[in-house]
């Protein structure tokens, strides 16, 4: 039966009557990684993968929270003191929570949900979770918040009740995001802008091969990236001033302090401040239609990822080759990297081939099967009517 189906079904028979129905999505990042914590651009798009909820204010205190997906009923109340024990459970109370520190009215209410974006994929399933239910909230109290800020509810809601310390990106996305189109963010202003991307149209398809892997270094690893990078921005600025964050650094400004830090920092600034340069590139392709550069920008991104930044594995690098070898347009491993997906941007004639050569030779090789997702652009945090 179809997600929605089993959702009315079930608030039906749990609080005998009907609500209304929100969902939101999970998001990719076509490009732009390891680039917004300093302060440059990421270009990422809500995905036809997503939560749905069915909601309706029950005039108590206390919420009543079920999820189709863990089979888990869950009650409680809105103070602080009351965060309840499941974790899937926190994202909805952080997200009351953040919402009336904001000044928003939240009450009771009962709720049943689902979802399809598969968990710790990458593909930022908890800020589908967290942006429906702020959305949902906003409309039914009539708060009034703006989508800024309720993307930065879903944030702070990872922050202080789910212990992730994200960025905006993926609750960003998440509410923003537009059928047919990504949306550049620049993370040092703030300002975002939306250009077209529909590949389908241009007869590509959009795909993400999941290498199923994890490796431990990816947390320790990513503060010394961004040691690396704040230590040559410093360099930098005692030239150049006004240099803020690496973003704001020219590529030869880089190259006139390449003898005062270590190479290793030198390698770690040389990609980023090629990847800002990257998204402005890949943006003025997709204005011509141009999906054939946008898809050789993804390989230099991925070079970089791998041999500048060092964040690639294994798995990923034999993706990312297989890639080329079957003549995909363009892959990259998307994310903070150790594992996770590759993201790519395939000929439609060559799909087929391309998933089937991936699968086989990854599965030889690394003794299990990756898992593959068909990913089209779709619209965001919305009420279904
Ligand atoms: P991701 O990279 O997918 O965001 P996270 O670990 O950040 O991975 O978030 C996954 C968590 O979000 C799950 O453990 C669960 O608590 C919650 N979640 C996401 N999707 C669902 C769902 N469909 N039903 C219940 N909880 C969900
Ligand atoms: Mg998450």
């Amino acid at each position: 039966m179809e997600m929605k189906s089993r959702i009315q079904e079930k608030f039906k028979l749990l609080y005998g009557t009907e609500g209304d129905l929100f969902s939101s999505a999970g998001r990719i990042n076509l490009i732009g990684e390891h680039t917004d914590y300093n302060g440059g651009y990421v270009f990422p798009g809500a995905i036809d993968k997503g939560i749905i909820i069915e909601i309706r204010l029950n005039g108590t205190d206390k919420v009543h929270a079920y999820s189709l997906d863990y089979d888990e009923y869950v009650e409680f109340g809105l103070n602080e003191e009351d965060k309840p024990q499941q974790s899937w459970a926190r994202y909805i109370f952080g997200v009351c929570r953040e919402t009336m520190k904001r000044g928003g009215k939240v009450e009771g209410f009962d709720t049943v949900f689902a979802g399809d974006v598969p968990l710790g994929a990458g593909l930022s399933s908890s800020a589908a979770l967290e942006s429906t239910f702020a959305y949902a909230l906003n409309y039914l109290f009539n708060n009034m918040i703006d989508k800024f800020e309720l993307a930065k509810i879903g944030q702070s809601t990872e922050h202080n009740y789910c212990g992730v310390n994200c960025g905006i990106m993926d609750q960003f996305a998440s509410i923003f995001g537009k059928k047919g189109s990504l949306i550049r963010l620049n993370c040092k202003t703030l300002e975002y802008k939306y250009f077209p991307f529909d590949p389908e149209a241009a007869g590509y398809k959009l795909v993400l091969i999941d290498s199923c892997v994890k490796h431990e270094l990816a947390s320790s690893a990513y503060n010394k990236r961004r040691q690396s990078c704040e230590n040559a921005c410093a360099a930098i600025k005692k030239n150049h001033p006004d240099v803020e964050f690496l973003s704001d650094a020219k590529r030869v400004w880089l190259d006139e302090v390449r003898d005062q830090i270590p190479e290793e920092d030198f390698l770690r600034a040389e990609y980023v401040i090629g990847e800002v340069q990257r998204v402005l590139d890949v943006c003025d392709a997709l204005e011509r239609g141009d999906y054939e550069t946008v898809g050789e920008m993804m390989y230099e991104t991925h070079f970089g990822l791998s041999r500048l930044y060092e964040v690639s594995c294994e798995e990923l690098d034999f993706l990312n080759k297989l890639a080329r070898k079957c003549d995909v347009t363009g892959s990259r491993v998307m994310g903070g990297g150790f594992g996770g997906c590759t993201i790519n941007l395939v000929r439609k004639d060559l799909y087929d081939s391309f998933i089937s050569t991936a699968t086989t030779q990854f599965t030889e090789k690394f003794g299990h099967a990756p898992k593959v997702y068909d990913v089209v652009i779709s619209d965001g945090a919305r009420k279904i009517e």
